[in-house]
Order: structure tokens, then sequence, then C-alpha cells
């Protein structure tokens, strides 16, 4: 009988794979399980993972590996396995001592998952949530579950604590915080000393770059973290809490290095906004980029012999008005690496596009005020909606087509608020800019200064324009895949034999009207006429000399001078409004 490893370390399959790129794992986060038949015909081969010769795994989440090296630091790399959730029994043996699971969205319980998979039935358990909890199924069966202790950590965590789920899915110990924290090594050796653990335990962030590691393997997507923490604030965010922290260059490039020498031709920086790395604790504001050092970083990467494929994460929307020419030059490094084809958007010549995920939130100043008033900075949050659409000019000029998350059903969210964030919507519409408009409902996040707020928490609750304001979003993302003859008429039909079967009765009398809107069954003019729908009041926006023009005079010195629009021009304020549109 085989002994097994000592610590054996792995994450629900869904979140280990990188088969087809982002797309995938976000539809396994949102999807209900009866979809899974989707991805199986679109992604054949998506359970086919790769493994090392010794049968551990080739792919893993960032976090594991970095959990990897400190557990193969202070116990020993022979005494140490990462692998897939169904090679488990093969390394569990006699000798475990420790199983530890990072997830990041074991119960489906956060931003698109609840209302997506409500969207589309009973059967509300999404995909990612059914793979994480046979797993722990299976981690409880094994018959050596007495000898060792089940650790859980990652960005999930709070899930398990929000539900009280750790007994149920038969954990340990629930850790929230780093792999690098000693506390985390000290709750490694009590498990191996076969000591009892705490059900809950916070560890302590590391606090400047140099201790941050970084994982000597490939991971999934080729994930390398670059920043930690932000700085704008907003009150319902979780990783803000976390100190701002930039990775130095040399431990990003040599992460990028265990990639490709292990075959991973892909790359992709962990952040939650790419534009403040090389500006942490410089003396100048984190809020204006740092260009050269962003250029020479991303330069770097994408030169490196066998990386292909580079994909971008986490950005915000005030960096792109701020810098244009960093945009610009930005997307001549990175679109040729873009895995990314958006064909009847892009005017690449091989239609490649920059797709990072940015945080719209809201077109409501007045919420904007309330929930994130710092977002952004260093303009002023009365101008959000002409930051957000100037910013969005700026990029999809570049190729650039975001996808932007918005927030359905905040604590406090009135008709009027929902109609302010319609209006930026149709703005946005009416300009023909383009991001892909990602609306989820509002979440408290444990630990967040919002964490005891409540909002919507059934999609029957959602009343008739917070309905309208989801599948006008996701009516807009349908665009550039409408442009076939069969497109549309499919379209209308699936959503009308999708309502009649299920939705009517699921999602209540509010979503009738919507639903009709996003099919297409009755032009949107005629619901407007009949009053039901909310049309939009068009945006009167501010063009960028007159943002750049707002900013703090002591910032004026941090304006790069080849973007024009200098601040002190006389005109600036008085200039008209730019042609609309990309
Ligand atoms: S900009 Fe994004 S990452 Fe930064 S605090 Fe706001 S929500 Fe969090």
């Amino acid at each position: 009988m085989h002994e097994g490893k000592l610590i054996v370390l792995t994450a629900p399959l869904t979140e280990m794979i990188d088969h087809a790129g982002y797309f995938i794992q976000m539809g396994m986060a949102s999807m209900p399980v009866w979809m899974e038949f989707v991805f199986d015909r679109k992604y054949p081969k998506w359970r086919e993972v790769k493994r090392f010769e010794d049968g551990s795994a080739r792919l893993a989440p960032a976090g594991l590996r970095i959990l990897e090296r400190v557990a193969a630091e202070n116990f020993g790399s022979d005494n140490v396995v990462v692998c897939y959730p169904d090679d488990l029994d093969r390394f569990i043996g006699p000798a475990t001592r420790v199983v530890a699971v990072s997830t990041h969205n074991p119960l489906g319980v956060t931003f698109a998952a609840g209302v997506y998979t409500s969207l589309f039935g009973t059967s509300r358990q999404p995909i990612n949530a059914f793979y994480a909890e046979r797993m722990f199924e299976q981690i409880k069966r094994n018959p050596h579950r007495a000898n060792f202790k089940l650790i859980v950590g990652g960005s999930g965590g709070w899930q398990v604590q929000h539900t009280g789920s750790a007994q149920r899915l038969g954990m340990d110990c629930l850790v929230d915080g780093r792999s690098e924290s000693a506390e985390t090594i000290a709750l490694l050796r009590q498990a191996i000393a076969g000591e009892p653990l705490p059900l809950q335990v916070q560890v302590s962030h590391p606090q400047d770059g140099a201790a941050l590691l970084y994982p000597h393997k490939p991971t999934t997507f080729g994930v390398v973290e670059m920043t930690t923490g932000c700085g704008r604030r907003c009150q319902f965010c979780m990783p803000d809490l976390h100190p701002q922290i930039a990775v130095p260059k040399q431990n990003i490039m040599a992460a990028v290095e265990a990639n490709v020498r292990n075959g991973n031709n892909q790359i992709s920086l962990a952040t939650e906004d790419m534009f403040i790395w090389g500006q942490v604790r410089t003396e100048t504001p984190f809020f204006f980029p740092n260009r050269e050092a962003l250029l020479g970083l991303y330069s770097d990467i994408v030169h490196t012999p066998g990386v292909e494929h580079h994909v971008l994460s986490h950005a915000t929307m005030a960096p792109a008005v701020v810098d244009p020419e960093l945009i610009r030059r930005l997307s001549e490094l990175l679109l040729p690496k873009s895995p990314i084809h958006l064909p009847t958007l892009s005017s690449h010549p091989q239609k490649k596009a920059l797709v990072p995920l940015i945080g719209l939130e809201t077109g409501s100043v007045r919420m904007a005020k309330q929930v994130m008033p710092s977002k952004g900075i260093p303009f002023r949050i009365e101008d959000w909606p002409s930051v957000v659409l100037r910013g969005l000019e700026i990029l999809n000029r570049n190729n650039w087509f975001p996808m932007l998350t918005l927030m359905v059903g905040n604590p406090g969210e009135t008709d009027e608020h929902v109609m302010e964030t319609l209006d930026l919507i149709y703005e946005m519409e009416r300009r023909g800019l383009f991001g892909f408009l990602v609306p989820s409902v509002f979440t408290p996040l444990e630990g967040t200064r919002m964490e005891h707020d409540v909002g919507v928490t059934q999609t029957r609750q959602l009343t008739r324009l917070q309905w309208q304001l989801i599948l006008k979003c996701w009516k807009m993302n349908m665009r550039p895949g409408l442009y076939s003859w069969w497109g549309p008429i499919s379209f209308k039909l699936g959503g009308l034999a999708i309502w009649w079967a299920k939705l009517r009765k699921t999602n209540g009398p509010n979503f009738t009207w919507p639903m009709m809107m996003f099919a297409s069954i009755i032009p949107e003019a005629l619901m407007f006429r009949a009053g039901k729908l909310y049309p939009g009041r068009p945006l009167k926006l501010k063009s960028r000399a007159e943002l750049i023009a707002s900013i703090r005079p002591n910032y004026w010195k941090y304006l790069r001078e080849d973007n024009g629009d200098p601040p002190y021009a006389a005109d600036a304020v008085n200039q008209q409004e730019p042609a609309v549109g990309y």
C-alpha cells in the first residue's frame, strides 16, 4: 500500500482548468449545473487536464502554488504535492496529515453566480459549486480521513463562513489570509503534529513586496501576482482591505519564466488595478500611472521567449482618461499576444482585442458617492459618468473592450438610482461604445465596510427597472454576436420559449416587459411609448479637456504633456464635445 504524501494540496477541478481561457471559468462560476452540457459541447476536452510525470497537477491556481512553495520550504518538497481532485486517492495515504484546499467560489453565493443561476430556473447550484461539493465529499469519504486535517483557504473562504458550511463540508480549519504568513506555517505544523486546529482563523498579510512569494511552478492561466490592495477605497470591496503592494519586477519575471519553462505559454498578471504597479509608495500619487515602468514590465513579459499569449486581468477606468498615450502604447505591445478576437468590434488587422475587467458599478452619482467616492480619482465622483464614457472612448479606439461590472440592488437603491445607471447605459449605446456589461446583484462581502448591509436576495425582489437594467446590459452584450441572419431570429424564439417555460414563474411579473425587450419580441420604442420601460435621458458629458481641467491644480505636475488637453489652457473648460463613437 502507498504511504501517501504528508501534505496534499488541491482545488475544485473547475478552478484548476485553463483549457479554454477565462470565459469557461467565468461560465462555470455562474451557470447552473444542468447547463454543463453547453460547456461539454463547446469545449469537449475541458476535463483533459495535464499532469507532470509523477502524476501531480501541471497547472494549479497561483495561490495554491504559493502554498506549495511555503510547505516545500518548511517541510521538504518530497512531502508536498499539488494534485487534481480526481487524483486525491492516489496521493492521500496513511502518512498524510494535511489536505489543504484553495477555492475562490466554492458555494456560488457571490457576484454574478446567484443572479445568473436563478435566471435559469430552480436548480441554482453553479457548476463550480457542484464540483467543489463533489471534491469535499471525496475528501470526507477517503479511508484515511481520520489521520489528516482538512484546511481550506483562498478568496472564496468567506462564502463558507457566511453560510456556516464548514462542518457540513468536513473542514477542520478555515483560513482567511495568505500562505506566506507565519501563522499559516504554524497551522500546518500543528496539523502535522495531530493537534486540534481552530475552526476559523485569520492570518496576517505581508506588508511589502519582498515578502510576497512567487510560484516556482506553472499556474492556471499563467497567473502571476502583480499587486495586492488597491487604494480607491470602495466600500463593498474586499481586496482593498489588503495593503497596497507591488510585486518587484524580478519576482514577476521569475514567475513568468517558471511558467514558460514548464510549457505554459500564457501569462496573466493578477492585480486589482494594473495601473498602480510602478507607482505604489512612490512620491507620485498611485492614480497617475507610471508609464515607463508599466511599458517596461509588459514589454519584458510579452517578449519573453515562450510567451505566446497574454491576457489582462483587472484595471480601473480613470487612468485611461489620465494617460491615453499609455493605453495606445500598451495596445501596440499587448494586442499581438492577445488570444481574444472580436471580429465585429476590433480594428486590429487580426481582429485582436484586449478585455480587462473594470468596475463601472453604477451610473448614479448619488449612489457612487455613497459606496465608492474615490473610484474615479483624480477626477471628482460627480464626473463619474463622464469618466466612464470618455475612458471607454479611449479604450475602444485602441481595441480595448473591457468587461464592465455593475451592481444592482445595492442597499438603499431607489428607482431614481437605477434610472441614472440606465441613462449611462443608453448613452453608451447612443455613442456606439462597447464594453461587456456584467450586472450582478449586490453581495455583502465579509470583512468589507458594507458586510452588514442587506441588498436584494432573490430575483423575485428585483423591480422592473432593475430587470430592465440587467437585461438591457445583456442585450447590448449580444450585439456583436447577432450579426448573422439567423442570430436575431433564434435569439427571439429561444428567449420567448425560455420565458414561457420557466422564467415568468421563477422571476415574477416584473421580469416580463424587460424580457420582451431582451428578446426583441416588441420594439423598445413601442414599450417606451406605452410606459412599460424607461427610455433613458441623454447625458451631457464633460470632454477630456474639461475633466483634466477639473483635477486639483497641485496634481497638474503629474500630467503628461503628450496627451494634450493641458489643464491651464484658458479655453479648456469651454471646449466643444468631440465627435462621438469610435
Ligand atoms: S477600484 Fe476596484 S479594487 Fe479598487 S477599491 Fe474599488 S472595487 Fe476595490
